[in-house]
């Protein structure tokens, strides 16, 4: 489970075209990236695909059934805020629960996925601090643990790691990245880092102004590239 498949997918925010039409397949099980200069699109394509934002025109399909119109709840998919978005009064189990507590899922199941989430994020021990109590890695943990506990199609990460300093960095998209590999789980992560995009994807889009210039992995973007913006993009990290 995981498939997404959008077809002419557009929006418009009032006469402006931010996404022109556009397909793409994401299959089960992949790690992709969206990377692109900042305002290309990236996260309003997100927001498309997790119910957030309605599309002008198109079609979203997930494991080949008809979500277009579905609110977000039900697209079966978690999308993963920065680590800010956590309820600070709260402890790390309370925060985790919060999404099955707002279903009203019964405490054993609750237990049962806290636990699991817990053991995959190295958080066991963590279970009872506040997030003020906690590192920023170990706060940006327990925002995925909020997402796992719903065992989502697919998980939807929007720039995660943008607030965290360079060196928490590179040891989280480790984590993520080993994450997915235990999960094995749809993964979509936008960012503008060409060097988070290189390490981390399965398959790299590359976006400019709402267009896909090209979709590949990243050893075919970085052999042929297929103009000078995504040569320029990639060969280029900041
Ligand atoms: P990115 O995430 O790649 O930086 P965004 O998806 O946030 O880009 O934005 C793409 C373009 O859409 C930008 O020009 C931005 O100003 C515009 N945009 C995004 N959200 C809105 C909105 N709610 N209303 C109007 N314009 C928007
Ligand atoms: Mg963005």
């Amino acid at each position: 489970m995981g498939r997404i498949t959008l077809d002419k997918v557009t929006k418009k925010f009032g006469d402006v075209e931010v996404i022109p039409p556009l397909d793409l397949t994401i299959n089960d099980g992949e790690f992709v990236v969206f990377v692109g200069p900042s305002g290309c699109g990236k996260s309003t394509l997100l927001r498309l695909i997790a119910g957030l934002e309605d599309v002008t025109a198109g079609e979203i399909r997930i494991d080949g059934k008809p979500a277009t119109d579905l609110p977000p709840a039900k697209r079966g998919l978690a999308m993963v805020f920065q680590s800010y978005a956590l309820y600070p009064h709260m402890s790390v189990r309370k925060n985790i629960a919060f999404p099955m507590k707002m279903a009203g899922m019964p405490e054993d199941e609750q237990k049962r996925r806290i636990d699991n989430a817990a053991r995959a994020l190295n958080l066991t021990d963590y279970l009872d601090r506040r997030p003020g109590q906690l590192s920023g890695g170990q706060r940006q943990r327990v925002a995925i643990g909020r997402a796992i506990v719903r065992e989502p199609a697919a998980f939807l990460f929007d720039e995660p790691l943008s607030n965290l300093d360079a060196a928490l960095r590179v040891g989280m998209r480790m984590e993520i990245s080993e994450l997915h590999k235990k999960l094995d789980t749809t993964m979509i992560y936008v960012t503008h880092d060409q060097v988070e995009a290189m390490t981390m994807a399965d398959k790299i889009v590359v976006l400019r102004a709402g267009n896909i210039e090209q979709v590949g992995s990243p050893l075919e973007l970085y052999r042929s590239p297929r103009n000078t913006f995504v040569a320029g993009f990639i060969g280029s990290p900041k």
